[in-house]
Formats: C-alpha cells, structure tokens, sequence
C-alpha cells in the first residue's frame, strides 16, 4: 500500500490528509514536533485570554484520527533524503515515504537583534509560545509591562491578550501608521488611534535598537534606535512576521527561496515531494498574490487540491479572488480584491475612502481610473458577504455598480439605512474631484 508521509499537522497538512482518505485507502502518517494533535492557531490568543479551553480549539475529537486510519507521529524531522525516499528524526530512528507533502509552516521573523536569548523575549506562533506568554506575563504583578515589536496582526493580538490582564503594553512601529505594508493610510492611521484607545502606547516610527537583560538573564527593558531611549519591561514580543519554516531542509536538495518552490501542482524540485500552506512558494507568482501566502485558508485550499493529484485526479492549486479577514480589538476588518496600500499602488488605481464619525469604520473602494473597474473593497466595523464581492469581481462590475448595489453586499442593513445617502454623497464627490 502507497505510503503517504505528511510533515505538519496544520490546516494544509490535515486537510491533505482528510481528502486523501475520503479519495483513497493509502497509508497516511501525519507528523508534528509541536502538538499531538492539530489545533486552530488562529485561536491561540482565545486560550490566553480565558475565553476558550485548549480543547475548545482542537477541531476534531482525539477518536477522530484512529477512526479515519490516520497515523500520527510526535517528533521532528532533522533531514530528507530524496534518493531512498527515507525522513531522519531528530530523535534518531528514520521513515520510509512513497510521497511526502511537506507542510511545516511557519516561524517567527527576527533580525538578529542583541538580547533575543533573553528570558521572557519571544514570538507568538506555536503552542510552545503560547506556553511561554503564560508563564512570563501571568499577572500584571510580575509582568507590569510589555514591548511589542512590529505592528501587525499577530503583534496586536498579543497586545490584545496581554491587556486583558492589565499589562502595559507598548508598540515599536517602524511606520507612521499601524500595518501601512498593506493598508491605505486612511485605514492605518484610524486603527492606530483604535488601539490606542484600548490602552496600548504606540510608538510610530521607531525602531529597536537592542533588548537589555539583567544579571539573571531576564528581560529588563529595550533601547530604541533613534533616540537611545531605555523602556522597562518584563516581556519582548517579537512580531515582525513570519517566515517559511524550512531550515531542516538544507541538505536535502529540495530547491528553496524564502519557501519551498513549487508549481501550481505544489510539486517541488524533488520527484514525489510537495510542499503546501505556509512553508510553499509558488515559482511564478498568481497574480497579485505574494509568492508564500501565510494565511488560514490557502493552506486549506492547497491541501484539498492537493489530495486530488496524489489520488491521481491532477489538480492545480486556484485560489480564485483574493479575500481575508482579521480583528483588532473591537474592529473586523475585510478586505476582497485589491486594495493597495500607498507603496504598491500603481498609477492606474483610483481610491474612494469613507469613514464614518464615530472613527470605528471606514470603507475604501479601489477601482481603475480609466474604466471603472472594481478592483477590490475594505471595510472595517462592517460585516459584507463573501460571495457578493467574489461574484462581483469575477463579473468584472464597475465601482458604480458596486455603489449602486452595496446595500446587497451588507449584513447589516440598518448600518446601510443610515449611512447610504453619506456613502453615495462622498462617492459622487471624489468622482468629481478626479474629473
Ligand atoms: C497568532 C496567529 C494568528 C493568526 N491569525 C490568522 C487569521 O486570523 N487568519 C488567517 O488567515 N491566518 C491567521 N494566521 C496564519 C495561519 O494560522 C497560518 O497561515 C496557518 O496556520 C498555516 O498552516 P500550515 O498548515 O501551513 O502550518 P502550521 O499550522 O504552522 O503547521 C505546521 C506544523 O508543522 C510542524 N513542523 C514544522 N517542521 C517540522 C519538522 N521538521 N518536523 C516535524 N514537525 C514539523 C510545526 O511544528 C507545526 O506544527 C495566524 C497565525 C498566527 C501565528
């Protein structure tokens, strides 16, 4: 029987071996160093913040995996070799593959600061981590304060989590606005005044020089590189995104970039290896898509796409319309298409922000200059529909015609009722003012 081997029992990982087995009889053997067994990441910061038990975020029952004939494997993979088909373990025994999905993640970025070493620096990724945070901010009695650095979306969470117990918390942002990298300024500058209003400090436009320790080891406070200003604090979140966990590749010849290359078949340089969810890289890039896309569900989607052409149904990955959604503090945010921040906005889009009074939603609306075409929309404090904006944009709609029609796309009609006539008003005027 054809044995298949998955690293990795994230969501790509699972989800490959969930369709494998509803397509096929073939041995499937899961393997993770971090956890027996898989649990929603995106809901690590719920178990911190006591509104969800570790169980709680463990989809399936532990009966599940025996029941669908999924082994499961506790150990870390040390090394690959292509050429007898056979994994090494950190642990020292080794595993014979007929095909192997490489599914194995992320890691936190760092940049080689002095101090990371320190007790009570770390990352927000794993279950290790979360494990980390409780043990050095337990309370706001050993831990009065905290410095997060990088603003983006798993370093709010972690001010999110560590207010819920009081913690001072301070944000080092090298931006003059909260996530510019992919947000137009409108939006940034209203999430940063957002978040400072739930009691965090954020420090725009500054960067970390080095994190000081104390003579046991502990983290004492960091120093900041413009100014050489010292900040106490017990603990360092480090936050300044992900990478591609792919270090215990290195001798197995499997080519790699930031991520592991593949095609859109998730294939890699190596016959029978594929790599799928974070630790992927598509060799050419799927339109506006980033090459490596560290999001919840592509990695889904390039398990189940994947599961087909192992079961030999041969199925490229297709993500379709770009979509996410993410929360700070009280704010959803959505975002469908495209909608550039400043610094990759190309001459040809044309933007229409709205925002309400009450400075907790906005909306921006990109479309081409030229033609009309909506390109893509961001809402913030407004729940839209997925599949309106997904149809619109395969439709190809006008950004009148979106206009025209949002009142479709809205789950909440009486926010619509009250703001239309503004919404369409505004439109109408930055029309105008482009004429
Ligand atoms: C705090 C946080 C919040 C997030 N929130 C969102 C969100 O709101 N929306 C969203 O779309 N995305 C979110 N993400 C991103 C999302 O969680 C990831 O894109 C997704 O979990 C990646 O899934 P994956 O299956 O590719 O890998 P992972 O879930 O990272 O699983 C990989 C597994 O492989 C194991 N592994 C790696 N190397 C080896 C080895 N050599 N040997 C053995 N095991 C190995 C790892 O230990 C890990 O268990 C968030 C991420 C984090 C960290």
């Amino acid at each position: 029987m054809e044995h298949i081997v998955i690293i990795g029992n994230g969501i790509a990982g699972v989800t490959a071996a969930r369709h494998i087995r509803k397509l096929s009889d073939k041995k499937i053997t899961i393997i993770s160093a971090e956890t027996d067994h898989f649990f929603s990441r995106t809901a690590l910061m719920y178990v911190y913040m006591g509104h969800m038990r570790w169980r709680d975020i463990e989809p399936y029952e532990p009966w599940f995996w025996e029941k669908n004939r999924l082994e499961l494997k506790k150990g870390y993979v040390s090394a690959i070799d292509p050429s007898t088909k056979t994994l090494q373990f950190k642990e020292g025994n080794t595993m014979p593959y007929d095909k192997l999905i490489i599914a194995s993640g992320s890691t936190t970025n760092t940049f080689g600061w002095e101090g990371l070493e320190l007790n009570g620096v770390q990352g927000l990724v794993t279950k290790q981590d979360l494990e980390e945070l409780e043990k050095n901010a337990p309370n706001n009695i050993e831990c009065p304060s905290a410095v997060i650095i990088g603003g983006g979306l798993i370093g709010v969470e972690m001010a999110e989590m560590l207010r819920t117990r009081n913690i001072e918390v301070t944000m080092l942002v090298r931006e003059d606005a909260f996530w510019t990298n992919a947000l137009p300024h409108g939006e940034a500058e209203m999430l940063s005044r957002h978040i400072e209003s739930h009691g965090v400090t954020i420090r725009h436009e500054t960067n970390l020089d080095k994190i000081l320790g104390d003579s046991d080891g502990n983290v004492r406070a960091v120093v900041i590189k413009e100014t050489g200003e010292e900040i106490p604090c017990k603990v360092v979140g480090i936050t300044t995104g992900v990478k591609p966990n792919i270090t215990f590749l290195e001798n197995s010849g499997i080519e790699t970039d930031k991520g592991i290359l593949v095609n859109r078949k998730l294939e890699t340089s190596e016959k029978d290896i594929y790599a799928i969810g974070d630790c992927a890289q598509q060799r050419k890039t799927i339109g506006n898509r980033p090459p490596v896309e560290a999001v919840w569900y592509t990695g889904r989607m390039m398990g189940e796409a994947l599961a087909q052409t192992i079961c030999g149904n041969t199925f490229e990955y297709n993500p379709g319309n770009w979509f996410n959604s993410a929360k700070f503090f009280d704010i959803e945010y959505q975002t469908y298409g495209w909608v550039q921040p400043q610094e990759r906005r190309k001459e040809f889009e044309a933007q229409f922000h709205w925002k309400c009074p009450s400075d907790k939603r906005c909306i921006t609306i990109s479309y081409r200059k030229e033609s009309n075409e909506f390109l893509g929309i961001n809402t913030f404090g407004i729940r839209m529909k997925h599949e309106v904006f997904d149809r619109w944009l395969t439709e190809k709609r006008t950004v009148d015609y979106v206009i025209q029609h949002l009142k479709q796309a809205n789950f909440d009609p009486e926010f619509y009722k009250n703001y239309e006539k503004e919404i369409i008003k505004a439109f109408h005027t930055t029309k105008e003012i482009e004429a």
